[in-house]
């Protein structure tokens, strides 16, 4: 067996939330050479989007592996080390934890894991994609992933034999602070209850898919958390990273990306606490836009089955994205043009986790009824039913 890890953290920034320094990805690329050295990788790489920095790492350890994953935080707390020597922004950020207990998950890092059989038939060869994306929420890919394996407007593969059974989808809620709470839905019999709940995207997000013809066989994994509740107070949006097996018994590369032509709004950009579009970066690229866009990376490669990676292509760095710039671009300054008012900023209940509570607090205890009976206290959330 066979795992791809992506672990993904934002550790500081030059001259604010911009990328990591050279210093910091030279740290983090040398950690990981000497992993490979001593065996506990086969192979490695390491890209940034805006200032999340990527660890892509191929071994045997299996997903949730407490190695690996103590390993990829050791990784994180040297390159913070680096952003502190040098002053960066925000140094050492999404480490919310002393010291995670043998997982990433909850501690501030997100991390997208996807084991899987090298020698399977149904799989000759094993091209995937990992998409980065930096000031999104952790429902960004809510949208082009339900689109892709639901709906043969966007994946005309989806009529084919090979993947006409469908696809279950995990979903977790990210509301939810007792610990991991998942629904299984199966596409295509359940894509309406499927759409009722990702629409929420601040809410419920896909944890991963899986083939239901060949059920051992998972073609998605994101780094979807519920950071609001591990962080105790709000850190910061959780800028999800995906992997995305393609070809063969799965949606092709360009099936699978058509929905990002779309550039659709997500909750994240500056702050945090704004709908923005996302747009389609080339990898490696530092944020620099007027607010911070929302933005997305979408690296390929092939790995072999003693799980060396191919070199990578920079899928959005290809001019076809170009027009989905653009459009971005125009969607985003038509939408702040209207400043924080309405669908503009994120719902009063998201604000809420950020440092905005306080204000709010205030406010509320500032209201009166004008008719002189006891003050009520009115609901500033937005009428979201208490979960158990
Ligand atoms: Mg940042
Ligand atoms: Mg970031």
């Amino acid at each position: 067996m066979l795992t791809i890890s992506a672990i993904k953290a934002d550790v500081g920034g030059v001259g604010g939330h911009t990328k990591p320094s050279e210093s910091m990805m030279e740290v983090s690329r040398e950690k990981l050479a000497e992993a490979v050295e001593r065996g506990m990788l086969l192979d490695f790489d390491v890209t940034h989007t805006g200032d999340d920095v990527c660890l892509l790492m191929t071994h045997r350890a299996g997903t949730d592996d407490p190695e690996i994953h103590d390993f990829a935080w050791e990784v994180f707390e040297e390159a913070t080390r680096v952003a502190q020597d040098e002053g960066l922004y925000g140094a050492g950020q999404d480490l919310l934890a002393d010291a995670p207990s043998g997982n990433v998950r909850g501690a501030g890092p997100g991390a997208a894991e996807i084991e899987f059989d090298e020698t399977a038939e149904e799989r000759s060869a094993e091209p995937f994609m990992i998409f980065t994306s930096d000031k999104s929420g952790p429902g960004a890919f809510n949208f082009p992933m339900y689109a892709v394996f639901t709906s043969p407007m966007y994946c005309a593969g989806l009529m084919l034999p090979k993947m006409k059974e469908g696809f279950t989808f995990r979903v977790i809620d990210m509301e939810y602070a007792g610990g991991d709470r998942v629904i299984e839905l199966d596409t295509p019999e359940e894509h309406l209850d499927l759409a009722m709940l990702l629409r929420d995207e601040n809410r419920f997000g896909i944890k991963s898919i899986h083939h239901r013809k060949w059920p051992e066989q998972q073609v998605v994994s994101i780094s979807t958390d519920r950071l609001h509740t591990i962080a105790g107070e709000y850190k910061g949006k959780d800028d999800p990273v995906a992997i995305v097996r393609t070809q063969n018994i799965f949606p092709a590369p360009e099936e699978i990306l058509s929905p990002y032509t779309t550039a659709h709004y997500v909750a994240g950009d500056a702050r945090g606490s704004h709908h923005m579009p996302l747009m389609p970066i080339s990898i490696n690229s530092a944020v620099a836009g007027p607010y911070c866009l929302p933005l997305v990376s979408a690296v390929a490669y092939s790995v072999n089955d003693e799980g060396e990676l191919s070199e990578r292509v920079d899928i959005f760095g290809n001019e076809v994205w170009d027009e989905t710039r653009r459009k971005a671009q125009q969607k985003a300054d038509e939408i702040r043009r209207q400043g924080f008012v309405g669908p503009a900023m994120l719902p009063m209940q998201e604000l809420e986790y950020s440092s905005f509570r306080d204000t709010l607090e205030r406010l509320e205890g500032q209201f009166q009824r004008v008719d002189g009976a006891k003050p009520e206290r009115a609901a500033v959330s937005g009428g979201m039913d208490e979960v158990d």
